[in-house]
């Protein structure tokens, strides 16, 4: 099928850039897409009929740790900082072959909601090469953490140079390097001291990559940044780690460092402060949404209403499956659009530009917009097939209300990229799911069962 026509006909084709368009189809050539256009008799190479069923770009999830996906389930606490330090012992216990089989399975259920672009934070690296080998695009921010005093600034940079090269042969061998972005995340304030957060800053500049960074994601990392107060403080006074706290908010201390640009997205903002918003909108920074995250670890609800009136870019993520429970993008959607209308008494942001920051805007904040986030003529054949015959589409007439208030994995008929159809009818064209599943699982209750946290 690659090199011949194919025909994604529907009841409804969503562009995204331009009106629905009922009983349209779509037609694909060489893995982009050549038209966009009404119904037609004409025959391609192979002709998909879908009926009652949306077609659409597909989805962008903003913001994931596929390599965790293996912990889900085993990480209940609370609040946000007993969560991470969970984390971080549960991580310690795992070999580091988990990693690999852990982001394919995190990645095969992005697949299965719909998800063609994936920005992926990764410490151990595995989620480029899962990417890769599952045929998903997407951006990679290799993780870099260092708050004691040792390794110096200097190692950390060669460590991180070294790691992406090793990141750019993997891609090269899958022939994924087109299809796949690279970018530095340097973790957060309270895992990045501030010489090395810096310095990240002037590598990135100079390898030319973007940055993601976790800001102002829980109350304890403000009291951190603020006053020096609170868990993470306490911690590393225990450890002897000596932090020096800038006195501001977390985003506003990256503003006065110089870390903010175009090019860098910041993860959470959950406490992001009005002033601290202005200086976002001033360095046109993007925003990760991750709201069930947030809601599980007991974070709060970010001011998306606030940030996107000022023209901030926000995309939604799902974070990892270990925080958020799913990686079921439709309901990540669902729960952002409603917790923020309940947040913010506000009708905004409307259901169509919700299905807009997963699509287009999407594209727009990661910077490629010119091969994805909308049906048009030109761009890459990236395309979600959503059925709306359940009962419960019965009556909804505007289709992006139907999608975020109803649609869910189940409903996803076809994922493709590139024009290869990576997942149709509830399967996984190349990938045996149940297999890969009982692999993760068998090794992750050997690393973890005999040492309960
Ligand atoms: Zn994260």
């Amino acid at each position: 099928m690659e090199h011949g026509t194919v025909i994604l006909r529907a009841n409804l084709v969503l562009p995204i850039s331009h009106d629905p368009l009922p009983d349209g189809e779509v037609v694909v050539e060489h893995g982009r897409i050549v038209e966009v256009r009404p119904r037609s008799t004409l025959a391609g190479d192979e002709v998909l009929e879908f009926g009652d069923a949306i077609v659409m770009p597909g989805l962008i999830n903003g913001h994931s740790h596929l390599e965790y996906t293996a912990l889900r389930g085993w990480n209940d606490r609370v609040p946000f900082f007993e969560w991470i330090r969970g984390l971080v012992s549960l991580k310690a216990k795992c070999p580091a072959e988990l990693w690999l089989p852990s982001a394919m399975l995190g990645a095969a259920e992005l697949i299965a909601s719909g998800v063609t672009f994936v920005s992926d934070n990764t410490d151990s690296g595995a989620s480029a090469e899962a990417l890769a080998r599952l045929g998903l695009r997407g951006r990679v921010y290799q993780e870099v953490f260092g708050v004691e005093t040792e390794p110096d600034d200097a190692t950390i940079l060669r460590e991180l140079d070294a790691k992406l090269d090793a990141l750019r042969q993997t891609l090269a061998r899958y022939e994924a390097s087109d299809r796949i972005g690279l970018g530095v995340s340097p973790h957060a304030i309270y895992t990045v001291r501030d010489s090395l957060m810096r310095a990240l800053r002037q590598y990135a500049r100079e390898q030319n990559l973007p940055l993601s960074i976790h800001a102002s994601e829980s109350s304890e990392e403000v009291a951190l940044a603020r006053s020096g107060s609170g868990s993470f403080a306490e911690m590393f006074r225990e450890r002897g780690i000596n932090y020096l706290h800038p006195r501001v908010p977390p985003i506003e201390y990256l503003y006065n460092a110089g870390i903010l640009a175009s090019d860098v997205q910041l993860v959470h903002a959950t406490r992001a402060e009005p002033r601290e918003i202005d200086m976002m909108a001033r360095t046109k920074v993007s925003v990760a949404h991750c709201p069930r995250s947030n809601a599980r670890l007991l974070t709060g609800i970010a001011p998306v209403y606030a940030m996107r009136r000022q023209g901030i870019p926000v995309v939604v993520g799902t974070d990892g499956a270990v925080s958020a429970g799913s990686l079921d993008i439709w309901e990540e959607v669902r729960f952002a659009a409603l917790a923020q209308r309940a947040a913010s008494y506000a009708a905004q942001p409307s259901w169509r530009d919700w299905i807009g920051m997963l699509t287009l805007e999407a594209a727009k904040a990661f910077g490629v917009d010119a091969h994805i986030g909308s049906l048009e003529a030109g761009k890459r054949a990236d395309m979600v097939v959503v059925r709306t015959t359940r009962p419960a589409f019965s009556g909804v007439s505007d289709p992006y209300a139907a999608l975020v208030l109803l649609a869910r994995s189940e409903d996803v008929a076809l994922t493709m990229v590139d024009g290869h159809i990576l997942y149709r009818d509830g399967k996984h064209t190349e990938l045996d799911v149940d297999a890969l599943r009982h692999k993760v699982e068998e090794m992750t209750r050997h690393a973890l069962a005999e040492h309960p946290t």
